[in-house]
């Protein structure tokens, strides 16, 4: 996903509705999270935190949605 350049500056913190790759279950990711989140219903790690932006783990689950 390429960074669009705004005029007006907003906050760059996002829910994601990512699909689980080793289940299929939807779940909605913070864009920062600061914690591991995990599937809910296989309890896959999805998103690895980072000092800012959380990372999607590209390999374990694919980003289907933006949301808000
Ligand atoms: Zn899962």
């Amino acid at each position: 996903m390429r960074k669009r350049k705004l005029l007006i500056p907003q906050p760059r913190s996002r829910f994601y509705k990512v699909i689980c790759k080793t289940c299929g279950a939807e779940n909605v990711v913070f864009s920062h999270a600061s914690f591991p989140t995990r599937c809910k219903v296989c309890g896959t790690q999805l998103v690895k935190p980072t000092g800012g932006r959380a990372l999607v783990l590209k390999d374990k689950s694919e980003i289907v949605a933006e949301l808000g």
